[in-house]
């Protein structure tokens, strides 16, 4: 009979730990998975990606009706209106179908839902007396035995624990979120609201504040983005940036840009926010009846309990693992947003699905060069491997260069069909080899013409070898094969 209960224990059922746990088990490892949350799929499926995308789908739909943009197909429409309770409801559909679904694949794969919190508890506390290994103390006992986890009054041991407890929004300090009463909220309860806003601010124009923003505005609230930055979306390339900011302002969102947001007060239904330039200098008062909070999000690793096993936190409140998802105590790992790297979702699958194959002996990589962003608004916002800047900072240490070639969504037929002139895509290389450095698009379809992107870099492709890849016409796929050609001054259609 085996020491443990489990070989794998996994903790969180978000992209990273649900995958790693359907993984595990097709691995034949004897598999669990704890959960808090009433329902499967974590931040993502519950109160993410999805319900998110659902309220991005459903209101483009709307705004499509109500702009009178239909009007040039022949579509006439009489007076459109919003019932906001039915898109709710079909988000809420959306959410209840998927994290269902994940449990259906749980009960496939044979993986034990534990329901409850977990933390873990100290050799000698639990049912494990077995001491566990401490890379960083040399005298320590190679690990020979077992973890053990509390999950509400149980306690369960397993040869191996994932850490995949993801993330959470991060507080503003002098903007109290309530998403109860609905007037300054966070993600979450910006997903919930029960009416539109007249007045919505957002505070961060990164991911959620531009994605929400957009939904909101589309439904009809006055949108006005706060960002401390002088440019939207840090971390993108720099043209995508000032290009995202132009889209946004033409759809009518008002950008408060180098501008931080220092106090808020609630009265009612009303918040009163103070902002100053982020240098400093006079203040000034706006008012909303709505507030979104979206700075950003941190680690969840508050109660787990890691301190009980050795384990530490790096300056930014993450777990650090080594390339195969390993901390430093043996027999426990981590994946997702717990672990430094993007916060996103396909990052924490593909990690999940590599630490439950390292976990069986397997060797499971991620290239954390190649993971593609998508920002879901219209046009949808997106890029994979390194921004213009990155690239021509890292060349230059070697005393490369980089080639840029530039392709405008006007110039693509399918776009121009469609009404969608807004938007470029962009492909850095290695002016040396022509090797692909990085892709970037803003297009009304940016997200799903990312992933042939991602693949040839993958693949080690050169900017030619995009360019004499046949792409079917007309689609907007032409313009990454366009912008590729534009890597050598040679595009067709411009
Ligand atoms: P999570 O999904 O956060 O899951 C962790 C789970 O662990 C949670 O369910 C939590 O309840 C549970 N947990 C935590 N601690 C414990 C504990 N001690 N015991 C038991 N259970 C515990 N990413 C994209 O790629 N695309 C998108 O379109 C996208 N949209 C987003 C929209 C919004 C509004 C938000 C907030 C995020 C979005 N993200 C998106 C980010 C994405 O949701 C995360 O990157 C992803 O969910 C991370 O997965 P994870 O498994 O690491 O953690
Ligand atoms: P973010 O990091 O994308 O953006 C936060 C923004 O807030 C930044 O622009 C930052 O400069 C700004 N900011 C920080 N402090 C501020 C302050 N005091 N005043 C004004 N602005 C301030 O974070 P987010 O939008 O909250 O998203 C969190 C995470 O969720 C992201 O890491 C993202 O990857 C993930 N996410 C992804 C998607 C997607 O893939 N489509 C969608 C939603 C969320």
């Amino acid at each position: 009979m085996a020491e443990y209960d489990y070989d794998v224990l996994i903790i969180g059922a978000g992209p990273g730990g649900y995958v790693a746990a359907i993984r595990a088990a097709q691995l034949g490892l004897k598999t669990a998975c704890v959960e808090s949350r009433e329902t499967l799929g974590g931040t993502c499926l519950n109160v993410g990606c999805i319900p998110s995308k659902a309220m991005l789908h459903g209101s483009e739909k709307f705004d499509e009706a109500a702009s009178g943009a239909l009007a040039r197909y022949g579509v006439k429409l009489g007076k459109v209106e919003l019932d906001l309770a039915a898109l709710q409801a079909d988000k809420a559909d959306a959410v209840k179908g998927l994290t269902g679904g994940i449990e259906f694949l749980f009960k496939k794969n044979k993986v034990d839902w534990l329901k409850g919190f977990a933390s873990f508890v100290s050799p000698g506390e639990g049912r494990d007396l077995v001491p566990q290994a401490d890379r960083s103390r040399p005298e320590a006992p190679a690990f020979a035995g077992a973890h053990t986890v509390k999950v509400g009054d149980e306690t369960v041991t397993a040869k191996n624990v994932v850490i995949a407890t993801g993330s959470s929004v991060t507080p503003l300090p002098g903007v109290e979120v309530d998403n109860d009463k609905g007037v300054v909220v966070d993600s979450t309860g910006a997903l919930e609201l029960p009416k539109v806003p007249k007045k919505m601010v957002v505070i961060g124009g990164g991911v959620i504040g531009l994605e929400l923003g957009s939904v909101w505005r589309r439904l009809g609230a006055a949108v006005t983005v706060v960002e401390f930055l002088d440019q939207l979306l840090p971390g993108m390339d720099m043209d995508v940036r000032k290009e995202a900011a132009k889209i946004f302002k033409k759809q009518g969102m008002e950008l408060r840009l180098s501008t931080k947001v220092t106090g808020c007060t609630v009265k009612g239904k009303k918040a009163t926010l103070m902002l100053e330039p982020a240098s400093g200098g006079a203040s000034e008062t706006i008012e909303a009846d709505c507030v979104l909070v979206s700075i950003g999000r941190r680690p969840n690793t508050h109660g787990l309990r890691i301190e009980n096993i050795g384990l530490e936190l790096n300056a930014r409140g993450q777990i650090e693992t080594d390339h195969a998802f390993r901390t430093k105590v043996d027999g426990v790992w981590a994946v997702g947003d717990v672990i430094p790297g993007p916060m996103l979702a396909h990052k924490a699958e593909d990690e999940g699905i590599a630490v439950a194959e390292n976990i069986a002996g397997l060797t499971g990589i991620v290239n954390h060069d190649v993971i593609p962003s998508v920002v879901y608004t219209w046009p949808e916002i997106a890029g994979v491997g390194l921004t213009e800047e990155q690239a021509k900072e890292r060349l230059s240490a070697s005393a490369r260069a980089v080639k840029v070639g530039k392709f405008p969504m006007l110039a693509n037929s399918r776009a121009k069909t469609n009404h969608e002139p807004d938007g470029f895509v962009k492909v850095i290389a290695d002016a040396d080899t022509d090797r692909v450095l990085g892709v970037w698009c803003i297009a009304s379809v940016a997200g799903t013409m990312i992933a042939q992107a991602a693949q040839a870099m993958e693949f080690g492709a050169t900017s030619e070898d995009i360019a004499y890849t046949c792409h079917a016409h007309p689609t907007h796929s032409e313009a990454i094969k366009e912008a590729a050609m534009a890597v050598t001054g040679k595009p067709i259609h411009i």
